[in-house]
């Protein structure tokens, strides 16, 4: 089975097209400029090829083994040393904060980095990314013994963490959750109840597990203002800091998915043995989905990513599979040519590659926007970062997990029969990505988030400005391409109408907006795309001069890209101009047992 080669030289031109080097001004990145940052991606890629991308197909054939009365889970062969091999590695705290022993690079590094870890082995990858989320929540609203009992450990990765939120009776609907919370006499707090889906929720790969668990105290609010967010770890903390005394908590069972079969997705039962599992309150009491969106949005970048990184596997395998397979003979060529030769494989070849640079440029945009937020040098530069920040995180996690899973079928089709079977990795990547699209609130709930929250940020001055922004680098590209720049051009005004539409008539009907809430977020990332793609037109441009032949044909496939892109990819969206606008009155016409089958 082929294995996966960090694709390094597109990250750095992303990490170029972003500006990667302009947060080298903001206090404590001084050392992160993109020479070194590439430096460590390709060290880390290493690690990557050799460790952690032989694990992937083991891991999905043998999947987990749990012992619910042991409340153990085991993971399959070689998972452990590869994390090991990550956390000996120190790799997990490149971007995390030099007080709790982390390298103190932006969080574009990181970003940059965990494409590598889910492109090998997204099962094994969910670990450290929910880890980072823990920490940030930890850093955000820890206490400073919260701090300093946890966040070394995490940010080494010698302990691991989790986000548990889901429950039978509350999935997007978080505010119907009933683990419940009560205040022991030393302060501590017992939680009981159930969590289900609870990504790396146990395992042999670490120490001790950080939980965060949401849950309600007695007489709290209803829905989504009642609740508040616990530590609850596997093992309490020593003082002297090492696991003490196991917690009451439970592995009841793991589920058996369609994919990521060595995650285990575990079902949590808290304090089943006595009078709860021993919780510390993290932030302020009714006020938990304040930390645990913080935590959420980390997650939704890094899931927007689990669809690039996949997507970029599946492209590399069929890659392989079109410049190998001979079958039929392509127009012009000869009967021993490859299938690439074929108009339709280009096809489906160009779709994937252009719209797989697409998304990483935007991942990047959203990253940089996140360390904007946090470490701008002015009050300005950080309020327009988290802004940014907040518009993009919605279109990062649904459009590059909606392409996500177009991209990796493609990838099987690409192959014909033998991306059906298991033997060339694609059915895994086709399978594994589904999940991205539905966890960490489902697509339609980002799209409702743009919609309803996002579009009205400073009353719609936040698109607007995003949208003048993509204006404004439309006279570069001209001097590139005319023909371009003019496509994009109109792309932008259409975006502009349908904002205005779903801010007039699709805000004045509440079930209008929401019915067109998915194609327009598929509008907004498509065009966001169409700007990004135009900066890469102009920015390969500015390579085509390069004295070194290789410099040059990879700046000209990037040139052919971005014009694929524009022209083929961008039209697409004046399809989708009815969906938006239409309303939900077609979706409404019937009453429910109609639409059931006859
Ligand atoms: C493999 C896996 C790992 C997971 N990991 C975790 C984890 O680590 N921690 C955790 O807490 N949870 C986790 N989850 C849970 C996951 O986040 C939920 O499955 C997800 O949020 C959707 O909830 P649900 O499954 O109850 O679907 P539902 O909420 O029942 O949704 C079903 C459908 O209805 C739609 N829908 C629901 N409400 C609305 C609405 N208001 N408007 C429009 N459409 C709506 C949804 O978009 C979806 O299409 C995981 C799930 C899986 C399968």
């Amino acid at each position: 089975m082929l294995q996966y080669t960090p694709p390094a030289r597109d990250i750095r031109f992303s990490l170029d097209l972003v500006g990667s080097d302009e947060l080298t001004s903001l206090q404590g990145f001084e050392h992160a400029d993109t020479d070194t940052v590439v430096g460590l991606i390709d060290e880390l890629g290493r690690l990557i090829s050799d460790v952690w991308s032989p694990t992937n197909e083991v891991g999905d054939r043998e999947g987990l083994r749990v012992d619910t009365a042991a409340s153990t889970v085991t993971t399959p062969t070689g998972f452990r040393d590869a994390y090991q091999a990550y956390v000996q590695g120190g790799w997990g705290g490149v971007a995390l904060d030099p007080a709790y022993g982390g390298g103190g690079f932006p969080h574009l590094t990181g970003i940059a980095m965990s494409e590598l870890l889910q492109s090998a082995n997204m099962a094994l990858a969910l670990c450290p990314m929910l880890t980072q989320g823990a920490i940030d929540a930890l850093l955000a609203y820890g206490t400073e013994a919260q701090k300093e009992t946890y966040l070394r450990k995490l940010v080494s990765g010698e302990w691991t963490g989790t986000m548990n939120l889901t429950e039978p009776d509350a999935g997007s609907d978080v505010g119907a959750l009933r683990t419940k919370a009560v205040q022991a006499p030393d302060g501590t707090w017992r939680i009981t109840g159930q969590k289900i889906y609870i990504t790396w929720g146990e395992h042999d790969m670490a120490d001790n597990i950080v939980h965060l668990v949401l849950a309600r105290i007695d007489g709290a609010p209803a829905g989504t203002k009642g609740i508040s967010c616990f530590i609850v770890p596997k093992h309490l903390p020593n003082p002297d800091g090492t696991p003490g005394a196991r917690n009451d908590v439970r592995v009841v069972s793991t589920e058996h998915k369609m994919g990521i079969h060595a995650s285990p997705t575990c079902v949590l039962a808290f304090g089943d043995d006595g009078d709860g599992a021993v919780g510390e309150l993290i932030g302020e009491l009714n006020a938990g989905m304040r930390t645990m969106f913080v935590m959420m949005n980390n997650a939704r970048l890094a899931v927007g990513q689990q669809g690039l990184a996949l997507a970029e596997r599946a492209y590399q395998l069929a890659y392989d599979h079109a410049t190998t397979r001979v079958q039929g003979r392509p127009l012009n060529g000869n009967p021993t040519d490859p299938i690439i030769g074929h108009p339709d494989v280009r096809r489906m070849l160009l779709t994937m590659r252009s719209q797989i640079e697409a998304m990483r440029h935007l991942l990047f945009l959203n990253a940089k926007a996140i360390d904007e937020a946090r470490h701008g040098s002015t009050d300005s530069q950080r309020t327009s970062g988290q802004e940014l920040a907040d518009l993009l995180t919605p279109l990062s996690k649904a459009w590059c997990t909606d392409l996500g899973n177009e991209l990796c079928s493609l990838g099987v089709q690409i192959q014909g029969g033998m991306g059906y079977c298991e033997d060339t990795g694609a059915a895994q990547l086709y399978r594994d990505v589904r999940i991205a699209a539905i966890y960490e609130g489902t697509n339609g709930i980002q799209a409702l988030d743009l919609y309803g929250r996002k579009l009205g940020l400073r009353s719609g001055g936040v698109m607007s400005d995003l949208i003048g922004r993509m204006r404004a680098d439309l006279s570069p590209l001209e001097a590139v391409s005319p023909d371009l720049a003019h496509r994009l051009a109109n792309a932008i005004d259409t975006l502009e109408t349908l904002t205005k539409w779903m801010l007039g008539p699709g805000r004045e009907s509440a079930a209008d907006g929401m019915a067109g809430a998915t194609p327009y977020l598929r509008v907004v990332a498509t065009v966001v795309g169409g700007w990004l793609m135009g900066k890469q037109a102009v920015l390969a441009a500015s390579h085509a001069g390069s004295a070194s032949p290789s410099h040059v044909a990879f700046a000209n496939a990037k040139r052919a890209t971005s014009a694929f892109y524009i022209c083929q990819i961008l039209t697409t969206i004046d399809g989708l101009v009815e969906q938006i606008t239409a309303g939900a009155e077609q979706l409404f016409a019937i009453p429910v047992d109609a639409l059931a089958s006859r």
